[in-house]
């Protein structure tokens, strides 16, 4: 049968007659790379499937919380149960408790942790906190870097906002923009100076450890001890955005894998098991700023919503007893990542595959990639002819260049063999352009 997507350009006309562009977040809407997004219809393992009958790979994953795959077993059994409960009550529960534990058990730097219901709610409030502890107003935010769609951090911001051409949103007020400052990431010697400078009006550096919203990009060597020693020199708080990176590169996300103690961390993703969450967390000292505990006002009707937390938790117990499930995943990855790069080559090109843990990333750019700029100067449009030829076959990316690519427990040396194999044919594709 001809791939068609005949039913979702139906279903994505008509959401557009009653939903902004027809999504309820940006990048969705294949804006970047053009054409009709398919309209999911179910999802199980390592596979989504849309209404026009397509069966994918996915490496999507809902943008990073899938981590054990679509519909695991287990975590459906206890979300069933927990429905059967009552999904509700805005009064305290054991399972907030059990997850918050489990989380700072796991992550070392965070004593406490405050449950809300997503990354951007997550960094929003950190910041006010940030700010409310240093009693200093600048936040440093690096260039393509994505924390979320509240006005502090939509300043050169990456993600959809890149990926839509939009980094600095119209309606965020110069006010409150001019309180946010940007440098580049791996830059140490800029930040270095941007301290230098102003260090005295700077309550904290957010940073994604691992940036996974410009494409993925990796911190160069030692680059990270020396965020944390500047921010430590000018008692600035160092605060990690983990939202993408927690539990996905290592258990105890990137702050394990880089030995480095943030002060500050934000998570969600994975720690909801699929369900929407978020979280910040750390030092007790300031976490106890936080009401009630403290005056820094922060709340929410459906924090720490019971079906989040039963989520979040069976997924972070199965991560956490399952034999090498870290282990495997990321030899898989490196496994699809050799195979995608052999094949690329086969067609003449030496493109840039990154790898962080389970978390993987393409450039269609034969120079080094580290910052936003080098990001920038990637072949969008090689991207969107790959994109394209493979979804065709089965298999499905997130659609643009400046996103990473999410592997599950899930996938099969099956799904990996499909993937490297459609992969020669896109890259044949995209030498014929
Ligand atoms: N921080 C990071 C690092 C993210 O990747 C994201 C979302 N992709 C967010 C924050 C915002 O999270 P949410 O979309 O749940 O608001």
């Amino acid at each position: 049968m001809a791939f068609s997507l005949n039913k979702s350009a139906t279903a994505f006309k008509e959401a557009k007659q009653y939903i902004p562009g027809g999504v309820n977040s940006p990048v969705r809407s294949f804006r970047g790379v053009g054409g009709t997004p398919p309209f999911i219809a179910k999802a199980s393992g390592s596979r989504v499937y849309d209404i026009d009958g397509n069966e994918y790979i996915d490496y999507v994953g809902s943008w990073g919380p899938m981590i054990l795959g679509h519909a695991h077993p287990e975590v459906t059994a206890e979300l069933r149960e927990a429905i059967e409960r009552g999904t509700s009550y805005g009064a305290p529960t054991l399972i907030e408790t059990e997850l918050a534990r489990l989380i700072t058990e796991v992550v070392p730097s965070i004593e406490l942790v405050r449950f809300v219901n997503s990354g951007t709610e997550a960094t929003m409030s950190v910041l006010r906190l940030a700010r409310a502890y240093t009693k200093r107003n600048k936040i440093v935010k690096f260039a393509g870097c994505y924390h979320g769609h509240h006005d502090s951090l939509l300043v050169k911001a990456g993600s959809g906002a890149t990926t839509l051409g939009v980094p600095d949103s119209p309606g965020v007020p110069e006010a409150i923009a001019s309180n946010t400052l940007t440098v580049d990431y791996n830059d140490a010697e800029g930040l270095s100076h941007l301290f230098a400078k102003q260090g005295e009006e700077i309550a904290a550096v957010i940073i994604e450890p691992v940036p996974g919203n410009m494409g993925l990009v990796l911190p160069k060597p030692g680059y990270l001890e020396k965020v944390r020693a500047i921010t430590e020199h000018y008692g600035a708080l160092l605060i990690f955005d983990e939202v993408m990176s927690g539990f996905r590169v290592a258990f105890g996300g990137a702050q394990e894998v880089y030995n480095i103690s943030p002060d500050l961390t934000c998570l969600g993703k994975v720690i909801g098991g699929g369900l929407p969450v978020g979280a910040y967390g750390g030092r007790k000292d300031i976490m106890e700023l936080i009401a009630p505990a403290g005056p820094v006002y922060q709340a929410g009707t459906l924090s720490g919503n019971p079906l989040a937390m039963t989520a979040g938790l069976a997924t972070l117990r199965l991560l956490a007893h399952t034999d090498g499930f870290y282990e495997k995943i990321t030899a898989n990855t490196s496994a699809l990542c050799a195979g995608m790069r052999a094949k690329a080559k086969e067609c003449g090109f030496n493109f840039r595959f990154h790898q962080a843990g389970s978390l993987f990333g393409l450039f269609f750019n034969e120079q080094a990639v580290y910052d936003y700029n080098s990001a920038k100067r990637s072949d969008v449009t090689a991207f969107n002819i790959y994109f394209h030829a493979m979804l065709e076959q089965g298999i499905y990316f997130a659609p643009s260049q400046f996103e990473a690519a999410f592997m599950s427990g899930a996938h099969t040396q099956e799904d990996i063999e499909a993937t490297i194999a459609a992969s020669g044919n896109a890259f044949k594709k995209v030498a014929e352009y």
